[in-house]
Formats: C-alpha cells, structure tokens, sequence
C-alpha cells in the first residue's frame, strides 16, 4: 500500500532523512518509534507530501506522489493524518468539522456528507457531541473528533504522529481504542507513537529510526522486547 524508496529529505543544510526504504502492506499496522530529531514526523509528512522529498520515492496506492505530473489533492484524499495537536475548526460544531472538508475536497452533497460525518462520530463514540464546538470537549473528545474528520473523507492509508501525546494522561487510552478497532478493521496505518503498549498489542510491525536512517524494525515482541541494536535497546531504556 505505502512503498518508500530511498528516501532523503534536507532542510537547507540539515540533512534529516537519510535513505529511508519502507513498505507497508494493506492492512498492516506499522509504529514508528524514535528519539526526538531522529525525523518521525518528516517521514510521515513526506508520505502524504505536507514535505517534498529531497531525494527518492513514495508510492500510495500503487501512485506514485513523487511524480511531477501527479494531481497531489487525488492522492492526498487517499490520506488520512492525525496530528498530535488536534487542528479542529474551532469555530464551527464538531459536525460542521467533518461536513466541511467532505463538501470542499470532495464535492459531497450536503445530505451525503451529513450521513458520513454521523456513521463516523458513532464509530468514535461522540454521536451526543455533533452539536458542540471544539473547544467544549475534552483532549481525548476533540483527538477523537479529528479521527472522525479524518475518516470522513475515506482513507485507504491513515497517518498518526504522536495523537496522544498531548493528552493527559488519563485521556490517552479512550483515543488508543478507536485506533486499534480501526487497526482491527483492516485500515491500513502508520503511526508514530511513544505507546509500547499499543505498539505491542497493535502493530504488525515497529520501525525504530535514529539519526534519520531505520536502525531496526520487525515485530514488536521482537524491537521492543528484545532489540538487537544497542541505539534501540538505550532508547528504551530512556523512555521505559
Ligand atoms: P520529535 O520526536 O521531537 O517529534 P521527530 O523525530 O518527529 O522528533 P522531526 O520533527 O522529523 O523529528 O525533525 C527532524 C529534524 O528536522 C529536526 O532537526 C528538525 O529541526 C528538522 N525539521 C523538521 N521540520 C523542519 C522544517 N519544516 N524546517 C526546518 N527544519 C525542520
Ligand atoms: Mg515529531
């Protein structure tokens, strides 16, 4: 579903992504972990073209986005992000959150989209919120919302970086069971998270990255249980 191919990225003299190769199958559930600076987020970014690459190529979908002549809204629409800061409209409802973008990126008539954006605030548990504006809800609420949004628009691919990391942490697992019954339901998903947990129960597959290069990846019993490389093993010696 997402191929990455020798891939670089550079901000001016600072040489981020140094030759990442990466695929992810349909279906599969794939954590990036990492130290800060070891460039999580410009890998994801780079998937969905929020970045251009410097070097190399990314396929979704059998597309590929680092082609010239590829028409990016398209493919973008086949993208789903979530970010660590919820980035809400804040001034409209939460059901105004999920029509909009489907009525503007996606030419939805008004009755199609409403139809999606209540099916989707069901599949997150906020069907009572519809009516609420953002700044009404909770972390965990407003994270699950933008999940909502985000599947509204109907995402073969969903991109995380760090969702719950903004949440306190009381918040965090009701935003970690909608991801893992959408890893259930086959979605396919990259997901930069600091959660060993969900990393255990949920990926098929963890991706450590240091210093802009994948140092190891493999199941997570394996990277995160019993890591070969001593970066990924003093890494979780940090964080655990
Ligand atoms: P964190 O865990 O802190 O989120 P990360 O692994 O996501 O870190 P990135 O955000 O990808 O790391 O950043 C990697 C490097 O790229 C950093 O040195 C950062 O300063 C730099 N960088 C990221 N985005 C930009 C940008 N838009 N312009 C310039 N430099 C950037
Ligand atoms: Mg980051």
């Amino acid at each position: 579903e997402i191929e990455i191919r020798g891939l670089h990225k550079s901000f001016g003299a600072n040489h981020v992504l140094r030759g990442i190769d990466l695929d992810i199958a349909r279906g599969e559930v794939v954590c990036v972990i990492g130290p800060s600076g070891s460039g999580k987020s410009t890998l994801l970014r780079c998937v969905n073209l929020l970045e251009e690459p410097s070097e190399g190529r990314v396929f979704v979908g059998g597309t590929e986005l680092t082609d010239p002549d590829v028409d990016i809204d398209a493919v973008r629409r086949r993208i789903g992000m979530v970010f660590q800061q919820f980035n809400l409209f804040p001034h409209v409802s939460v059901r105004e959150n999920l029509v909009l973008p489907q009525r503007r990126v996606l030419g939805r008539n008004k009755a199609e989209a409403e139809a999606v954006a209540r099916k989707n605030l069901a599949r997150v548990g906020l069907s009572d919120k519809s009516e609420a504006y953002p700044a009404q809800l909770s972390g965990g609420q407003q994270q699950r919302v933008a999940i909502a949004r985000a599947l509204s628009m109907g995402p073969e691919v969903m991109l995380f970086d760090e969702p719950t990391s903004a949440l306190d942490p009381e918040l965090v697992g009701e935003v970690l069971a909608v991801m893992r019954v959408l890893a259930g339901e086959g979605m396919t998903m990259m997901v930069v998270t600091h959660e060993m947990s969900f990393a255990r129960e949920v990926a098929d597959r963890v991706v450590f990255m240091d210093g802009g290069v994948i140092v190891e990846q493999g199941p997570a019993a394996q990277v995160v249980g019993d890591p070969l490389e001593e970066r990924t093993r003093s890494f979780l010696n940090r964080i655990l």
